[in-house]
């Protein structure tokens, strides 16, 4: 088993799988999580398979739940004593104009997306201080930074993990822990199956490049700035969006 070890939420699926399968080949031991458990059972299955190595395990717990949360990070310190890359990529949609969301989906976006990874940093940071230092990216969103119609609690949950990564780039730098973010633009996964036709077209032509970006390639770039070669880059927020303008 690798000595290196990462932790990526919300990797049964979409942008978190292909990010840990990518740092599983870059040789770190990758905790594949979930809310489900046979869910993470099976997608570390298939990465092995997939990858020809062994490099991944099970964690699956609730970003939202902080007992969970804290039992995890306790987990991750008895089995591999330290962390040193977290991906905060769990988050789910919570679309709806501003008149018509609920007060129970305010709630559930913003503690998935926002309390969610700022819970998974907190602990990271612990484990990694001891370690000498660690790499930490979050999954923000391009509706972070620009807003769009229908997204309003999204966009401010994304926002503000654009607000965690700068904060905690400054706090945790003196602790060799580098903090960044990733904006994806429109990265086809099951996120995005339910965008109506009609939308679909008109995003794709407010591309430059003319076409949905893949989560391999989202996830190329996380695992660019969880390594070594991104050892000067902290505070980052990079977009990952074909151009896209909203
Ligand atoms: P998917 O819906 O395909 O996957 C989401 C993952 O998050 C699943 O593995 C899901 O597993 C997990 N998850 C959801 N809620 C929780 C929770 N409470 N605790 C632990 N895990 C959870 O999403 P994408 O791959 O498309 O998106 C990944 C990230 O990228 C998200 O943060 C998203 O906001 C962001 N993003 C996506 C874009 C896109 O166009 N697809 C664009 C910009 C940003 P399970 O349900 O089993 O718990």
């Amino acid at each position: 088993m690798s000595d290196r070890v990462a932790l990526v939420t919300g990797s049964t699926r979409g942008i978190g799988r292909l990010t840990a399968a990518v740092l599983g080949r870059a040789g770190f031991h990758v905790l594949v999580n979930g809310r489900d458990r046979d869910g993470c059972d099976a997608t570390v299955d298939e990465l092995r398979h997939e990858t020809s190595t062994d490099s991944f395990s099970a964690l699956s717990f609730d970003v939202t739940d902080e007992q969970q949360v804290v039992d995890a990070f306790r987990s991750i310190h008895g089995e591999h004593s330290g962390l040193d890359v977290l991906v905060n990529n769990a988050g789910i949609l919570g679309d709806g104009r501003i008149g018509m969301i609920s007060r129970n989906m305010m709630e559930q976006v913003v503690q998935v997306n926002l309390i969610g990874a700022s819970s998974c940093l907190q602990q990271a940071s612990r484990l990694m201080r001891r370690r000498g230092g660690g790499a930490i990216v979050n999954v923000s969103s391009i509706i972070g930074l620009e807003g769009d119609v229908g997204q309003a609690i999204y966009a401010a949950s994304k926002a503000g993990v654009v607000g965690l990564t700068l904060a905690a780039a400054k706090e945790l730098a003196s602790s060799n822990i580098r903090v960044n973010a990733v904006a994806p633009g429109y990265i086809e996964t099951e996120m995005i199956k339910d965008v109506p036709a009609e939308l679909h077209q008109e995003r794709l032509e407010a591309i430059p490049l003319g076409r949905t970006g893949s989560a391999e390639e989202v996830a190329e770039a996380i695992a660019f700035l969880c390594s070594d070669k991104a050892s000067y880059i902290t505070g980052a927020v990079l977009r990952i969006d074909g151009g896209w303008v909203l």
